[in-house]
């Protein structure tokens, strides 16, 4: 019903007015506001219907926008690589393989770097106990391992593996880290070539080399 008492006349044209300029200011929201009130008052106004319908277009237009940004975010690391993911320190995008789970969500690599416990604060005397503790272990696990029967060796193995790594954070006080990793690996690697040597090759070869791979598999997977 169309109403012409002058009052509501102005009224509609205010609406009208603030509508335009809260679309020239880029907040079709208000003016969608606005456009929708004048058309309380005056249901065929042609300016609101034209302005209610630019309102919804723009904020349609938005709507579409946001979506189409939250889709094509990629890993700030790996530029090709799409990803949801936010890191919740720099809410920088991070990939999946980039994302660490943190205490309170996903940590992207330098972020985390700044977070990381006294456990990565890695000394030299600590790499020196770690090496030295690795050829220790590696020189009586070779020399143990030598007289248990293969068959058993792969029920023991993660014991072993278990055994090495209790010996290396004994010396340690449970670092981690790549420095620590390497050092242990060359650590085992070496206490078993000095056993094969100190025994002038006498050692039993399939049993020695399993220890080897068992031990070094563990330090590396676990001491990262
Ligand atoms: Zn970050
Ligand atoms: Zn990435």
């Amino acid at each position: 019903m169309r109403d012409t008492s002058l009052n509501s006349t102005e009224e509609v044209r205010g609406l009208v007015r603030a509508g335009r300029a809260a679309i020239r200011t880029g907040d079709y929201e208000a003016a969608r506001v606005a456009f929708t009130q004048a058309l309380v008052y005056d249901t065929e106004n042609i300016e609101a219907k034209d302005g209610l319908a630019d309102a919804q277009r723009r904020l349609g237009l938005i709507a579409v926008e946001q979506r189409a940004a939250v889709q094509e975010e990629f890993c700030y690391r790996h530029p090709d690589v799409e990803t949801g993911l936010h890191c919740v320190q720099c809410n920088r995008p991070i990939c999946a393989r980039c994302s660490f789970p943190g205490a309170v969500g996903q940590l992207c690599p330098e972020c985390r770097k700044g977070r990381r416990s006294v456990n990565y604060q890695v000394d030299w005397l600590t790499l020196v106990k770690a090496g030295a503790a690795a050829i220790v272990a590696a020189l009586i696990g070779s020399f143990v391992i030598g007289f248990i029967p293969l068959i058993f060796l792969f029920f023991l193995g993660i014991a072993i593996g278990e055994g090495v790594l209790r010996v290396v954070d004994w010396a340690t006080h449970n670092k981690r880290g790549r420095a620590v990793q390497t050092v242990v690996a060359l650590g085992l690697a070496a206490g078993v070539a000095m056993f094969y040597l100190y025994q002038h090759g006498h050692v039993n070869l399939i049993n020695t080399l399993i220890f080897l791979v068992i031990s070094i598999g563990t330090a590396v997977a676990r001491l990262r």
